[in-house]
């Protein structure tokens, strides 16, 4: 039996507190880098793991010390430094092109003045960036010394929000990181908004695997109608 909780916004909230007690909350933030510096992060991590993306952040820094010396290099150079990502031969040029589009709109390499934008307005402006979608530019708000209020949305975090029925997995990642977010409460601070990014990602990466969640140790289990039927289907199923 399912419990209810009719109201969705009420929905993700509970799930929000069950989660935050497993979990904790005012979870420290990983990163403390300038806005540049987390936008070239972001544009490495996609579908790479935080270790070789991570590996191919520091390998940019060691070698050609400035973002400036990373725009004006071979390209090559650029593709054999990032080659613990995936698709090193698409993201160097991508990330010389981003160079050198913030260069020419702003004069110079630094996303500092996104801190005096409005959020949506800052999302907006990252967002006309080649490349750059609503998971990068909310890594940019909140993962950055900005420390802004936005809702990065990780693969982990959609399958557990599908599963649960929050959102339909037909809606995409990129509809969802607004859906999602306009979900919690308008008064969550940036820290909590964090927060919920960060407990929906370690449920998915802790209890609720892509394959095989492990439902039957999972706070979350009477209230999800995935786990629901995949405890019945294993119950059913036993001879
Ligand atoms: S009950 Fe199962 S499917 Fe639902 S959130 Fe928990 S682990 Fe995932």
């Amino acid at each position: 039996m399912i419990a209810t909780i009719t109201d969705k916004e009420a929905f993700v909230l509970e799930i929000h507190h069950r989660l935050s007690d497993v979990y904790g909350r005012d979870i420290k933030y990983f990163h403390d880098l300038d806005p540049l510096s987390e936008l070239m992060s972001a544009l490495l991590s996609h579908r790479t793991t935080n270790h070789n993306s991570g590996q191919a952040f520091r390998n940019l820094k060691e070698l050609f010390g400035s973002w400036e010396a990373v725009r004006d290099a071979p390209t090559d150079e650029v593709q054999a430094a990032i080659k613990p990502c995936t698709w090193p031969e698409q993201k160097a040029p991508r990330i010389q092109q981003v160079l050198r589009l913030i260069t020419e709109k702003c004069g110079g390499l630094s996303l500092e003045f996104l801190t005096q934008m409005d959020v949506a307005d800052a999302r907006r402006w990252l967002e006309e960036l080649p490349g750059v979608g609503p998971k990068s530019s909310a890594a940019v708000i909140s993962f950055s010394n900005m420390r802004g209020k936005a809702l990065p949305v990780d693969s982990h975090h959609f399958r557990v929000a599908t599963r649960l029925g929050i959102i339909d997995a037909k809606i995409g990642e990129a509809k969802a990181h607004h859906v999602l977010e306009n979900m919690l409460p308008p008064d969550f601070t940036a820290q909590e908004m964090y927060d919920h990014h960060q407990v929906m990602m370690r449920h998915g990466q802790k209890v609720c695997f892509h394959y095989k969640p492990d439902c039957r140790r999972c706070v979350l289990l009477d209230v999800c109608p995935t786990g629901q039927a995949l405890v019945n289907k294993a119950t059913t199923d036993t001879p």
